[in-house]
């Protein structure tokens, strides 16, 4: 079969013949109904060697994976050939206190562990099959599997984020920010339209990406100067009560500082690494500053029923498996308009 791989430290990924797996004991072939590209596989094939979260090659990208159940490995029951199925990607020990959980992003144990996930470390869903442990499927039932497959992560993601600071967001009046509207931006907006009465501000530095937003209900503000005000104003000057920034680099962080209402929370979720000089005096009071990580199996159970209910509806760009390569030129070049699921 063919597969998109990642085969060296900061080596464009190619795309090449590899054997079908074989569902190990506890594990499932899934045929792969979509595979997502997302940035982060940007960053694990251009880290350099001992670059921290650097995931060591070789194997076949693709964390964010939906697809049927083909066959089934030894000991495998409850589920049956031609089930979809969403990819819960991370995979810890499975016996510590955050595996018990369904967090296996922060397993206490990863250190020990051969890979982090699917498509991390471990092949992944850039291939016409994929196997998986039993434990990873999120059922689908009746949903489009192939839409649904940037559920897995671009949804995850900023579910579990958004879902951490709703005690910020309860109430009316509450003003939420969301930098970056990519895969993970568009679906946030989308969750906080759903989940809180709050009014979403959200700011990216492509037009048609901010129009997108508008669409689910943003109220969208342009980078560049005077930008921070113009966030301050919205909020009748009081600030954001959460913001989230899915770009990382240190002028949006500095942007979402500087609008941050007291008693608010800033989540980092975009990995481009900048930094943040935090002081007592320049600090609104009890505000908090954080990161996060992917989710949890649970939050993907509910980001599942939010997709099923409508309420979440990711806008995709279909690639073949023969064109998923283009598909992570274009993601490099900022040139998607909706998030790239490679579609085998
Ligand atoms: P993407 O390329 O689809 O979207 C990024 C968006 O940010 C684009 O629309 C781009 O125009 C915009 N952007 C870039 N620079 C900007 C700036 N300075 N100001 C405003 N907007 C800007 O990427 P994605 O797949 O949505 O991922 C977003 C980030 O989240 C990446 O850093 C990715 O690695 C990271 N990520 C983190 C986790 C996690 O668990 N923490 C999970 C998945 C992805
Ligand atoms: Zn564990």
């Amino acid at each position: 079969m063919r597969a998109i791989v990642f085969e060296d430290w900061q080596k464009f990924p190619i795309l090449k013949d590899v054997e079908v797996p074989t569902p190990g004991p506890g594990e499932v072939l899934l045929k792969v109904a979509g595979a997502g590209a997302c940035h982060s596989d940007v960053a694990i094939y251009n880290f350099e060697k001992d670059t921290r979260g650097a995931v060591p090659p070789s194997f076949t990208l693709g964390h964010e994976n939906s697809g049927w159940v083909e066959e089934l490995g030894d000991g495998v029951t409850g589920v049956r050939p031609g089930d979809a199925c969403l990819v819960y990607g991370p995979i810890g020990c499975g016996r510590c206190k955050a595996c018990s959980r369904g967090q296996d992003t922060y397993c206490e144990n990863a250190a020990s562990m051969p890979y982090l996930g699917v498509g991390l470390g471990r092949d992944g869903g850039m291939a016409e099959y994929v196997t998986v442990p039993v434990r990873n499927l999120v059922p689908l039932g009746d949903a489009d599997p192939i839409a649904a497959a940037p559920l897995a992560d671009a949804g995850l993601t900023p579910y579990h984020a958004i879902k951490q600071a709703l005690p910020h967001l309860n109430g009316g009046g509450k003003y939420a920010l969301v930098i970056g509207l990519g895969g993970l931006g568009q679906i946030a907006v989308q969750i906080l339209k759903a989940l809180t009465g709050a009014t979403v501000i959200a700011t990216d530095t492509k037009e048609e990406a901010m129009r997108t937003a508008e669409a689910a209900g943003a109220i969208t503000v342009p980078g560049g100067d005077g930008q921070a005000e113009r966030i301050r104003e919205l909020t009748g000057g009081r600030g954001v009560d959460a913001a989230f920034d899915f770009v990382g680099v240190a002028p949006t962080i500095k942007t979402a500082a500087a609008v941050m209402a007291r008693q608010s929370k800033l989540t980092i979720v975009g990995i481009a690494g900048g930094s943040y000089e935090w002081s007592f005096f320049t600090t609104p009071y009890e505000s908090q500053l954080t990161n996060t990580y992917w989710g949890t199996i649970e939050d993907l159970h509910e980001v599942v029923d939010m997709y099923k209910a409508g309420q979440i509806t990711p806008e995709i760009e279909r690639f073949s498996l023969d064109d998923g390569l283009e598909a992570y030129r274009r993601l490099e070049a900022g040139q998607l308009s909706g998030r790239a699921v490679i579609v085998p």
